[in-house]
């Protein structure tokens, strides 16, 4: 499509038609003076054309002059602006935000005539502020890609997700779940009371099955239980999270104000980077696990355990705090093997290892360490409680209960041995370890089912 010009030359071409319009007046007025019963001798003279004529002439130079002073400002106000906003454009396009730098002052017209002149100030503003709403909103899908890969760990990822979306919209809370084995589980929660109950309810739970974004109008009459206690929602948006159309998990926003069309919008644009972003996290969470655990009793394996414990002993050093390890080896494993068989002493195993992992807090670290040894590393524990906390996980072991065909009781002992920092002659990990191993050694010399330390 050809584009209209506008450019300076239509002043030249309004000189060029007034003088034009000069002359075809200086041609036409004395016939039209004829016409009207004028003596035609005293009108059909020079004399009288050029007066015609420069009476044309004058009248266009009026109307230019007239032009100049009304239309011309306000073509060069706009022109002004489209400077002003070029050169904005120019020095902040590579940074966040250049709307709020285009100020109502310097980038807007003042819409103050009812006329074609008011008419396109108003269609420039209407077109500048489309501008800078698709420029805010690409600058947030920016930030939104930005906070989406930010982080690979799926909940750092989530409460950095949900902390920008809140901010973006209207909302004045929210939370967000992933599907985990057939319920939903917490990634990240800002400001809603009851997670737990809000992650069974059934219209949550519909709209992730259908796979579609309700908006739930609450009107002011209707009660909203403590589920969002801290205030009064007047909108809520349950939001399915799809990834190759298959819910990947919910999200959940309340606004105390109610969602914009283009809130809704940026929700729905944002659902859709936060499912692959979510499936991504998961992926890279499952193959942590992988790496990181053993397969059949579910706790660290060796490489992973000793990077953790690498760690714990230098933050013990730095720190000067107690760390304490224990050696731990099943007593005549073989035997159980050999009588009940290899499956029977892996659920031994899986089963002695899950009660030695809930006997520990969070912060301590369960290592199989070997076939039937385990290695648990008691950080802030000195020795004295690294033994007692031995011997409290010892007398556990022994009253795991676990029958054979005949329905008798499988004799399960573990032997342990102790060492803990501070001591003068450990200088690593390793020689922490050792020390529990000798200890261990000489519990298994001293007749089994029982704890050592070195002294
Ligand atoms: P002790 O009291 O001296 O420790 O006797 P033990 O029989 O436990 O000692 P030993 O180290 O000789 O035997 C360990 C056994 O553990 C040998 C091996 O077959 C078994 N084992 C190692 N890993 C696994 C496993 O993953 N599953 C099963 N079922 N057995 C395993
Ligand atoms: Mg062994
Ligand atoms: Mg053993």
């Amino acid at each position: 499509m050809k584009m209209p010009r506008l450019t300076a030359s239509i002043f030249r071409d309004l000189i060029i038609y007034m003088v034009f319009f000069g002359l075809l007046m200086g041609l036409a007025f004395p016939t039209l003076m004829t016409w009207l019963g004028f003596d035609a001798d005293s009108v059909y003279t020079l004399k009288f054309f050029v007066a015609s004529m420069l009476a044309g002439v004058v009248m266009g130079a009026i109307n230019f002059f007239w032009v100049n002073v009304t239309v011309r400002p306000h073509l060069r106000l706009l022109a002004d602006r489209m400077k002003g906003i070029e050169t904005v454009l120019k020095h902040t396009i590579a940074q966040e935000g250049w709307s709020t730098a285009c100020e109502n002052r310097t980038c807007f017209i003042e819409e103050n005539s009812a006329d074609e002149i008011g008419a396109s100030a108003q269609s420039f503003n209407a077109l500048l502020r489309a501008l800078v709403k698709s420029h805010d909103m690409e600058t947030t899908l920016k930030e939104l890609s930005n906070t989406l890969s930010s982080s690979l760990e799926l909940s750092e990822m989530g409460e950095a997700a949900l902390r920008m979306m809140t901010q973006r919209t209207n909302s004045s809370a929210g939370c967000l779940f992933i599907e985990d084995k057939g319920s939903l589980s917490l990634v990240a929660n800002l400001g809603i009371q009851d997670t737990t109950k809000l992650s069974k309810d059934p219209f949550v739970l519909y709209c992730m099955d259908v796979g579609r974004l309700e908006r739930i109008n609450l009107p002011e009459d209707v009660e909203v239980n403590a589920l969002l206690a801290s205030f009064r929602p007047k909108e809520m948006l349950v939001m399915p999270i799809l990834y190759k159309e298959k819910s990947q998990g919910v999200l959940v926003l309340a606004s105390a104000l109610g969602y914009s069309d283009d809130d809704y919008v940026l929700i729905n644009l944002f659902g859709q980077g936060l499912g692959m972003a979510m499936s991504n996290a998961q992926t890279h969470d499952r193959l942590q696990d992988l790496a990181a655990m053993d397969p059949l009793t579910d706790i660290y394996n060796r490489r992973f355990g000793l990077n953790r414990l690498r760690e714990e002993f230098q933050r013990a050093q730095r720190s000067q705090l107690p760390l304490a390890v224990v050696m731990i080896d099943l007593d005549h494993f073989k035997s159980i093997n050999d009588t009940y068989g290899h499956l029977m002493g892996d659920r031994v195993l899986i089963e002695v290892s899950k009660v030695v992992r809930d006997a520990l807090r969070d912060e301590d670290i369960l290592i199989r360490y070997g076939g039937e040894e385990m290695l648990m590393v008691l950080p802030g524990a000195d020795l004295q409680t690294g033994i007692s906390i031995a011997d409290r996980v010892r007398r556990l072991i022994e009253d795991v209960e676990l029958l054979d065909e005949k329905g008798k009781r499988l004799p399960i002992t573990a032997s342990m041995g102790v060492s803990a920092v501070p001591r003068a002659f450990t200088e690593n990990e390793l020689q922490l370890i050792k020390a529990a191993d000798d200890a261990l050694y000489q519990a298994k010399a001293a007749g089994r089912n029982r704890v050592l330390s070195t002294r």
